[in-house]
C-alpha cells in the first residue's frame, strides 16, 4: 500500500489515495474506452478529495449507479463512483502524480460484457 496524490488536468480537482497498485484494472466498456480511465477502486477512508469538492460535474447514464464525476473546467475524470462498487471510489491511475500507468501490470475486466464479467472473478477483489 502506497500513499499517492492526484489530480485533474488544471489542477482545480486534487486527492490523495492509498492504495495497492497491483490491482489496477483497465476496462473495455463504451464509456472507460473514451476516457482512457485506469481503474485503482478503494474503499471511501482510503481517498482524500483536498480541494476542487465545487469544480465536480457529475454524468450518469444507463442504470445511474454510476457517477462520472470530472472537473467542469478541464473535463478530466480524476475518479468517480463505479456501477461495480458504488459504496467505493475508483481513482483514475493516469491522474496520479509520478506513476508511469506502463510500468504497470494492468489486469483486464470485459465492461463489453458487464454482466457476464461481473459474475466472474473480478481483479480488484
Ligand atoms: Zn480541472
Amino acid at each position: 500500500m502506497k500513499t499517492m496524490e492526484g489530480s485533474c488536468h488544471c489542477g482545480r480537482v486534487r486527492f490523495r489515495v492509498t492504495a495497492d497498485l497491483a490491482r489496477v484494472t483497465d476496462c473495455n466498456c463504451s464509456i472507460c474506452t473514451k476516457k482512457g480511465f485506469l481503474h485503482l477502486i478503494v474503499p471511501p477512508e482510503q481517498f482524500e478529495l483536498i480541494s476542487g469538492a465545487d469544480s465536480l460535474t457529475t454524468y450518469r447514464f444507463n442504470t445511474g449507479t454510476a457517477r462520472h464525476t470530472f472537473c467542469a473546467t478541464c473535463g478530466i475524470h480524476p475518479f468517480y463512483v463505479p456501477r461495480s462498487d458504488p459504496d467505493k471510489i475508483d481513482v483514475n491511475v493516469r491522474c496520479l502524480d509520478g506513476v508511469d500507468p506502463e510500468a504497470l501490470a494492468v489486469h483486464r475486466f470485459d465492461g463489453r460484457n458487464w454482466e457476464q464479467a461481473m459474475s466472474e472473478r473480478v481483479p480488484w477483489r
